[in-house]
């Protein structure tokens, strides 16, 4: 009888935080990732706060944790802050970081994370790129039932555990019969990036040191964001913004536009659109100027990075016995709904990006089946392999914690219609009234009752 032995397939931040904390601990596991070793990934910026810090805290060892945590510091953003609503004419409705219950959270480079986080994966030799998972069986060995992964150059690897941590276009999902996640297909989604060098950064609106900037006009959204790492003594505001000295090449500046599909009637397909940039600011020609110099800036380099468009998705909140449902559907087919076969992050909750959440769920959802998966590995340690009543109990109490907290974050993030509310009109004032009244009142209230 072989080792306890995790699959995980997905290298992106859930599979290869998770495992970081398998190797930590001495389990053993394989992870698949799709992507070659040295393929170049958008390395747009994402926001994480203390979701992702659960995730990290579990997982990985302290110097690892601290070399994150880095990562996020003494930069523009380093305090945890929260978006800030204004109207397509920038004027400022509400900036988040006031309203108390919002969660706050830091930026960092999305690569810079990925890479941290797989590369002690793929210095201990557990990582296979450029494997593409395709499908999965149940096995039988002896007494017991495993997992086997294929993949499409036509290999295959057996496991106790087959982990779906393979995002938002989840074949995992897709094996095992859950199939609860859609695409949204009324807007595009437009994705910008670059570098900040010192004179660009001159140029960007003063806010932006604050945090990030929101616009929700007439069915569109905008959200901006830059970030630059600064040395620890320099103040962090738009009025040091002359006198600063930062390493240029850590700058970064990201934008995304969610343009609705139903106010374009030149295209059919956003592949049709020859300049993405273009087509963005042309969209916007009616906002303020500082807008235009946003989604302008870096457009001037020769290299500068194609304005890139990204598949919305979200997903539908599973029941606590979907998989008992699925089995009994299909009563023929074994793979489906197996307890032998769990997923993790974008795979089972993907959901919009403008919460900034499904990556710091992804990371906590890692700190919550960790546990699980060392309880599971000690079983096996005593001399047998977990039979799978043993891990169907353990997959349904990870499961069922990960449904309530990560699908509540699925539909605060708008569910599976973009939002299209209109800040620009009367609700932007009513908005601006609440955050002038209600929310200094309800700051206080929160100041008293937490204290
Ligand atoms: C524009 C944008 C901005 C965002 N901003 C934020 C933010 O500020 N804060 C936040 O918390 N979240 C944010 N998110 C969401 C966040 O990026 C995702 O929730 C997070 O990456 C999910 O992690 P994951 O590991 O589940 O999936 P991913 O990171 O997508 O990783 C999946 C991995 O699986 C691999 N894979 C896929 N198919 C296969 C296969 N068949 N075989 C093998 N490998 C496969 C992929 O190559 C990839 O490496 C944002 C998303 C977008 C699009």
């Amino acid at each position: 009888m072989g080792d306890f032995k995790v699959i995980i397939i997905g290298g992106g931040l859930a599979g290869s935080l998770l495992a970081n904390g398998l190797l930590n601990n001495g389990v053993n596991f394989r992870l698949y990732e799709r992507d070659t070793r040295d393929s170049k990934r958008e390395g747009y910026q994402i926001r994480l706060g203390d979701s992702a810090i659960k995730g990290f805290s579990a997982c990985l060892e302290d110097e690892q944790h601290r070399a994150i945590l880095r990562k996020f510091g003494q930069s523009s953003s380093a305090s945890s802050t929260a978006p800030s609503l204004f109207t397509s004419q920038f004027k400022k409705i509400l900036d988040l970081t006031n309203l108390p219950t919002y969660s706050k959270s830091s930026a960092i480079n999305r690569e810079v994370l990925r890479s941290l986080l797989v590369r002690p994966i793929d210095a201990a030799g557990h990582v296979q790129y450029g494997a593409n998972f395709t499908y999965y069986e149940v096995i039988k060995e002896g007494e017991c039932e495993r997992v086997r992964a294929h993949f499409a150059d036509g290999s295959s690897d057996d496991g106790d555990i087959l982990v779906g941590a393979d995002g938002s276009g989840s074949k995992v999902n897709e094996n095992v019969g859950l199939r609860n996640i859609v695409p949204l297909n009324t807007h595009w989604s437009f994705l910008g990036k670059g570098s900040l060098g010192y004179h660009r950064l001159q140029k960007l609106p003063a806010q932006l040191w604050k945090g990030p900037i929101i616009v929700f006009s007439k069915g569109a959204s905008l959200f901006y964001a830059f970030k630059v790492y600064l040395p620890a003594k320099q103040g962090m505001d738009a009025d040091s913004a002359s006198s600063l000295a930062y390493d240029e090449s850590e700058a970064s500046f990201y934008w995304g536009l969610n343009i609705p599909r139903a106010s374009v009637t030149k295209y059919e397909n956003y592949s049709e659109i020859e300049d993405r940039r273009q087509f963005c600011l042309d969209y916007i020609k009616d906002w303020a100027p500082e807008f235009h110099t946003m989604l302008s800036t870096g457009s001037e380099d020769v290299d500068s990075p194609e304005v890139y468009v990204a598949p919305l998705r979200a997903s539908k909140k599973p029941s606590n016995t979907w998989r008992r449902e699925i089995q009994q559907n299909q009563p023929g087919n074994q793979e489906k709904g197996h307890p032998r076969v769990w997923l993790l992050g974008d795979a089972i909750h993907a959901m919009q990006p403008n919460r900034g959440m499904g990556g710091n769920q992804a990371m906590h959802d890692c700190a919550e089946i960790l546990p699980h998966l060392l309880e599971l590995n000690n079983i096996a340690k005593s001399g047998k392999l977990p039979s799978t009543q043993q891990v169907e109990s353990a997959c349904t109490s990870y499961e069922q914690g990960m449904i309530e907290r990560a699908f509540a974050w699925v539909k605060k993030s708008g569910g599976h219609s973009v939002l299209t509310i209109n800040l620009d009109g009367i609700l932007g004032h009513v908005v601006w009234l609440l955050g002038k009244i209600l929310v200094p009142l309800v700051s206080l209230m929160y100041k008293v009752l937490g204290n």
